[in-house]
């Protein structure tokens, strides 16, 4: 039996592919409507971070792996003693947690990052700031998502409320970036790896909105080193299962690592319609130390567009209506609450015509939302 800690969409998007494999999963949710806690039969609600409530969980499990990455460090090292096999292991999981452990690390790898630094002072945001130039980048360095936690300021007056704290946090310099990209890769623990294409991850107000795989004329060279250097940290940090690296390409060439993600990811989603190997069950093959899937696309494009929360309680009618008006439309959806702005599902379309593509996608996610009427 895998155990996912956290019950969320990613846990949920697990199960298709462990009833067809014929593996079982058991999901450790926070609520009893957790979206994966809704489709898997075991599915205890527990706090995450409360050790023994971890402990009796993992018990009948053969591995443990995640939804998330929010797990505390001293529950990880818990469950490790209890010789279930952990992956990814909190060693390596540190590096997706910690933002400013992150930067240090693949910065002593010659992984190219932004400049950066650690700050607690307004005097040492001001010295990073005359150095790298305003505005700075502040992000916390635990607990961001969604650009929650990311804070660009002019000065270090407009950092105080966040400087108040006394924690230390990452300052970065605002990088000129022409788009963000993504790489995913998986690892099993007898070392085994795979790519599937970099990806252009279109971004709307700090929200991944769109998914381009491959990303559109990307030059090979970039390519290659980039997927060389996310199959780098994946091997030196020890990762297993699904890891994902965005990454700022850069006008003069070349890219800066963003952030690392341990777990499948949204920038992955595309995978579940477009590649042989979904990265949901390429992340079970790994974290099983089974081999590991074949990551080639199978059409030359596949678009994912993300489905936010409208206005629309009830989404049967609005995806009768777009089965019937794009019958290549792939729709997933998490059975989560909508709520305005939460990611509530996705769509994939394959196919060799990308503008097309996108257009339809748009249409659909916008439908669902209740921004179309049509
Ligand atoms: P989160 O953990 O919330 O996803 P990220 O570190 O990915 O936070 O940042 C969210 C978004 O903020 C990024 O997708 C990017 O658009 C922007 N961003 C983050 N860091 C920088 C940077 N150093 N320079 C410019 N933009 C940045």
């Amino acid at each position: 039996m895998v155990g996912i800690i956290g019950g969320g969409q990613l846990a949920r998007m697990c199960a298709p592919v462990a009833v067809n494999l014929d593996i079982t999963l058991s999901v450790l949710c926070e609520t009893p409507e957790s979206a994966a806690g809704l489709v898997v039969p075991s599915a205890p609600v527990g706090d995450y971070t409360d050790v023994d409530t971890v402990l009796e969980f993992a018990r009948d499990c053969d591995v443990i792996t995640f939804d998330h990455e929010h797990v505390p460090q001293d529950v990880l090292h818990a469950l490790v003693a209890t010789g279930v096999p952990v992956h990814p292991s909190p060693e390596a999981l540190v590096f997706a947690q910690n933002k400013l452990a992150m930067r240090e690390r693949l910065t002593s790898m010659a992984i190219p990052c932004p400049a950066w630094a650690s700050v607690s002072t307004a005097e040492q945001l001001a010295a990073f700031g005359a150095e790298h130039g305003w505005p700075v980048v502040l992000k916390t360095p635990t607990g961001g998502y969604d650009g929650k936690g990311v804070l660009l300021v002019s000065s270090p007056q407009e950092a105080a409320d966040w400087l108040a704290h006394g924690e230390p946090l990452l300052a970065e310099e605002a990088v000129d970036f022409l788009r963000e990209l993504a790489v995913l890769v998986a690892r099993s623990p007898s070392g085994q790896a795979a790519a599937w294409p970099v990806v252009h991850t279109v971004q709307t107000d700090g929200i991944c909105t769109e998914v381009l795989a491959p990303a559109p004329q990307l030059v090979p060279d970039l390519a290659a080193r980039a997927t060389e250097a996310a199959l780098r940290i994946a091997g030196d940090l020890g990762v297993t299962g699904v890891m994902a690296m965005e990454i700022f390409e850069l006008p003069e060439g070349g890219f800066v690592v963003n952030e690392l993600a341990m777990r499948p990811h949204n920038s992955g989603h595309w995978t579940m319609d477009g590649s042989v190997t979904s990265q949901f069950e390429q992340h079970l093959r790994a974290v099983l130390d089974l081999p590991l899937g074949s990551p080639r696309p199978r059409e030359q494009w596949t678009v994912m567009t993300n489905v936010l929360g409208g206005q629309d309680e009830d989404l049967y009618p609005t995806y009768r209506h777009l089965m019937a008006r794009d019958p290549e439309l792939k729709i997933h959806l998490y059975g989560k609450a909508v709520r305005p702005g939460r990611k509530i599902g996705h769509v994939n379309l394959t196919g060799t015509d990308l503008a097309d593509l996108r257009e339809r996608g748009r249409h659909a996610a916008d439908y669902l939302e209740g921004t179309v009427r049509e």
